[in-house]
């Protein structure tokens, strides 16, 4: 059978664009799909008051991986920012992620040494291998921080109780015994001047893009257009749930714009107890240093929500359950020859953006030569 493509790509966010990117330059005949009405999946931002917007969510860009630096220079230059989020707990601020100005705050502890033995202390409370997230937390940064900082806000943040967690959750937030507020250990880091959007547009120059085409809803006839596909969506939507429904966190997000100049000093303030219904206040124009209308600012506040059929999923929830589950549809996608799987949703993997531009480049060196 004459195909008109080569590879189907169902998905406009990093895996897709970037796999599409490279097989495009390979020669290969690419169309790449969306469900949404627009490009660059959850990374997507928009024009607004002078400055982008982060519709799903804030992004940031933060890598260790030299040669996943350099290509994304290629589609956009970065700024210097640096992400150094603020928790507000009853109204008391604290500096993330966990270090010196943290300790300081939490303890009045003015050198590393007195820190250490802070939570030396607390965290002998946990013998053996931490088992979940709570025993994690504590015998990284001991109980007083677990209470203040993390507990609220990680109970809100999945639904659930931090003894149901996994563990390595927790652990993506750095500790370290020095006064650096940054929330990244990675050497590379910075957000693209112009939006993410505009990245993937050129990530994209060239390619047939189809927007609002669900994939799922129009299988049989788009499937006969290309000899090979690559799926980002949800892999048990993939699968139309047949061993069952993996679960997502989902978001709802509260934007408002206000009369104001700069609400809150800084891009991410954390409000880390139970009561307060969202997680966090993004305020956008930080991340551009306070570019764009100088008498307004955008806000956002994020509620985690349980994902359901109809919402956008945002987070995998990783815990022993779903992870078995998982498997049973991994085994299911091993086997097919026709479809690569790529990304937080079809991978199941609480991946950042560098991870995904990795694992998309992997995956087209990994088919180029086939
Ligand atoms: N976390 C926390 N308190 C905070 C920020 C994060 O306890 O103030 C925990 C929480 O469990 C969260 C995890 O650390 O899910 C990872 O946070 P990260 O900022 O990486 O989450 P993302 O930006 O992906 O939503």
């Amino acid at each position: 059978m004459a195909y008109t493509y080569d590879y189907l790509i169902v998905g406009a966010g990093p895996f897709g664009a970037v796999f599409a990117h490279e097989m495009h330059a390979a020669g290969k005949k690419v169309l790449v799909i969306d469900r949404r009405d627009h490009i660059a999946g959850n990374m997507y931002t928009r024009e607004t008051e002078g400055i982008q917007f982060h519709v799903y969510g804030p992004h940031i860009f933060h890598t260790a991986d030299k040669e996943v630096w350099d290509y994304v220079q290629r589609f956009a230059e970065f700024n210097h920012f640096r992400l150094t989020p603020v928790a507000n707990y009853k109204g008391k601020l604290y500096n993330l992620p966990f270090n010196m100005n943290t300790f300081y705050q939490m303890w009045g502890v003015k050198t590393p040494a007195e820190a250490s033995a802070r939570i030396e202390e607390q965290r002998r409370e946990i013998t053996g291998e931490p088992r979940n997230l709570e025993e994690q937390a504590v015998s990284l940064v001991g109980r007083d921080i677990y209470e203040t900082l993390i507990k609220g806000y990680t109970e809100k943040q999945w639904g659930r109780k931090c003894t149901e967690l996994p563990a390595f959750i927790i652990r993506r937030l750095p500790v370290r015994f020095t006064f650096d507020n940054n929330y990244f250990n990675h050497p590379f880091q910075g957000i693209p001047v112009g939006g993410y959007t505009k990245m993937t547009e050129r990530m994209l120059a060239g390619i047939e893009v189809r927007l609002e085409t669900d994939y799922l809803k129009e299988r049989a006839a788009l499937e006969e257009l290309a000899e090979r596909i690559v799926y980002t969506g949800p892999v048990d939507a993939f699968y139309e749930y047949r061993f069952g429904t993996l679960e997502y966190r989902s978001l709802r997000f509260e934007t408002e714009t206000l009369d104001c100049g700069n609400y809150q000093g800084v891009a991410a303030v954390n409000y880390t107890d139970a009561e307060t219904p969202y997680t966090r206040i993004i305020e956008h124009k930080h991340f551009e240093f306070g570019a764009g209308n100088p008498e307004k600012t955008v806000i956002t506040k994020e509620h985690p929500q349980e994902w359901k059929e109809g919402d956008e999923p945002y987070y995998p929830v990783n815990n022993e359950k779903n992870q078995k589950l998982y498997e049973q549809y991994k085994a299911l996608a091993d086997k097919e020859e026709r479809v690569i799987f790529g990304g937080r949703l079809a991978e199941y993997k609480y991946y950042d953006m560098d991870q995904v531009i990795r694992a998309a480049l992997d995956a087209f060196r990994n088919h180029s030569c086939t």
